[in-house]
């Protein structure tokens, strides 16, 4: 497929019998180009191009599509609306790719969107997407206070464990020019898709994100629901309540943190063609874990995907949790979003919650450890029981798991008094490795050192079996319909039960 320059977002490969196989690509045309025959060199097996998969249902998108563009508030908005029909007609991604382009370029809109073949997690290999559909409306009160976070995003840059006196205090392992990225708080009015993120950063594509830049947006309405469906009870009794409440806002604020400063940090440390490099190679910078100059690095063609493999995912988002819960202490930066020593919820409250939210989710994430494979399949949950792991070693005791294996229980206690000392320092270590064996290409003593923390062992497989026995139901989200009817829209609300769901997904008529 990448010799005949098919990307393979929106396909899936049916095999007829042996060594006869079809890509079907979504599209609603069937015509244009039909059939085209994808031939692989030197082998027997024959693989045929099929245009029109999901045509029927993509054509009631594109129908709707065009009806939104009659109501779309700017000219961006018309445009990436028009190249997302053409894209869902012809199947072209380098369409759809164009459209994301000029959807980063339609900055801070009334109504966000999301639309297309944009998420790879359900697929094993991490390569093929999901149809998803979103559509929000901004929250003006919180997206200005997100707007305050990005305008002093250089000053908690500094506190980084990789900072240091060059570059305006952001050290050699950052880019100089940190370029703020748009930032909203929306309310979702309806999230089409398996999986329901509370945060987004988009679009996928690297060099897209390289040329014109990306979008950052906090799900608000997805989290308070989260917060008030059932949880894991992996908290003592006595301390379930105030853990419930304090939930939602460190959980916001986290999300917040590792979506700005977690995914918007970092510099690769880059050798083009031709000897040029991105640092100066004749004085290679000192790497903070050893003190030596770094001798590792991208060379022209390597990146960050290729050379981790399938790492890369599970390290970047471990690296932007890891950015997030490292500064949740910090008394100036809490002070921004309205915690201080005398507010309702105090500072120091947020950050003990967060703490306790680090255990329960490195232990909820042994959920999702596969035990026939041995292996980790979500890239999440991977993250978190590393970090989780991290603490129970390196934090002398400020996180701590108690097991009652007859009662079925564990719990999660926090140290209060060490969280400062001791647990921001053990993830401080753990942060400046994750981030400086990105920088530098490391991929060697990287997959050492994650694969070792994320191992799970005889005990953390007897703690798997607690934490499945605990397991909640799995969380459903009852998305809204809208009506027209002449010059009024009705906002269609569901009972928040199965029925409710289906009957949700048969009005919605796609
Ligand atoms: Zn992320």
């Amino acid at each position: 497929m990448d010799a005949y320059s098919i990307w393979p977002e929106n396909t899936r490969v049916r095999k007829i019998e042996e060594n006869k196989f079809e890509v079907l690509q979504a599209s609603v045309t069937l015509t244009e180009p039909t059939v085209a025959s994808l031939t692989i060199p030197d082998s027997p097996t024959k693989v045929t191009l099929l245009c029109g998969d999901h045509a029927a249902e993509l054509e009631k998108i594109c129908t709707n599509l065009a009806e939104a563009a009659k109501y779309a508030a700017n000219d961006s908005q018309r445009k990436f609306l028009a190249e997302y029909i053409e894209s869902f007609e012809t199947g072209s991604l380098d369409v759809y790719r164009d459209s994301q382009r000029t959807w980063v370029a339609d900055k801070a809109p009334k109504v966000e969107n999301i639309f297309g073949f944009v998420e790879p997690y359900r697929d094993p290999a991490g390569i093929r997407a999901e149809f998803e559909g979103l559509v929000a409306i901004a929250d003006a009160e919180e997206t200005q206070l997100l707007s305050k976070l990005v305008e002093n995003s250089d000053k908690f840059i500094r506190r980084l464990p990789w900072a240091s006196s060059e570059n305006n205090g952001k050290g050699v392992f950052e880019k100089s020019l940190f370029e703020p990225p748009d930032f909203s708080s929306i309310h979702a009015l309806a999230y089409c898709s398996s999986i329901i993120f509370p945060g987004i950063n988009l679009p996928n594509y690297n060099d897209i994100r390289q040329d014109v830049g990306f979008k950052n947006v906090i799900i608000a309405n997805r989290m308070t629901a989260e917060s008030t469906a059932m949880q894991w009870s992996f908290i003592d009794e006595s301390e379930m309540e105030v853990f419930q409440k304090h939930k939602y806002p460190a959980y916001y604020w986290w999300v917040v943190l590792h979506e700005l400063l977690g995914h918007g940090t970092g510099k690769m440390m880059i050798e083009k063609p031709a000897n040029n490099f991105n640092f100066d190679a004749t004085s290679p910078p000192l790497n903070p874990l050893d003190g030596k100059p770094i001798n590792t690095w991208y060379k022209p063609g390597q990146t960050w995907t290729g050379q981790f493999g399938n790492l890369a995912t599970s390290l970047d988002e471990c690296r932007a949790e890891l950015v997030g819960a490292y500064l949740m202490d910090d008394p100036e930066l809490l002070a921004l979003f309205g915690f201080t020593e005398e507010s309702t919820i105090r500072a120091s409250d947020l950050t003990y919650n967060l703490y306790q939210q680090l255990g329960v989710d490195g232990l909820r994430a042994l959920s999702n450890y596969n035990l026939d494979s041995m292996t980790w399949g979500q890239a999440h949950s991977r993250a978190h029981f590393s970090m989780l792991r991290c603490l129970l070693r390196d934090s002398q005791g400020c996180l701590k798991v108690q097991h009652d294996r007859e009662a079925k229980k564990l719990t999660v206690i926090v140290d209060r008094p060490k969280i400062i000392s001791h647990g921001k320092k053990a993830l401080g270590g753990m942060l400046l490795r994750l981030h400086m064996y990105r920088c530098t290409a490391d991929v060697q003593a990287c997959r050492d050192y994650y694969e070792d923390l994320s191992h799970v062992d005889e005990e953390c497989l007897k703690w798997r079996q607690t934490v499945i026995a605990n397991k909640p139901p799995p969380l459903l989200n009852v998305q809204a319909n809208t009506f027209i009817d002449g010059d009024t829209v009705t906002l269609k609300e569901y009972e928040p039960t199965i029925e409710g769901i289906i009957k949700s997904w048969v009005e919605r008529d796609v």
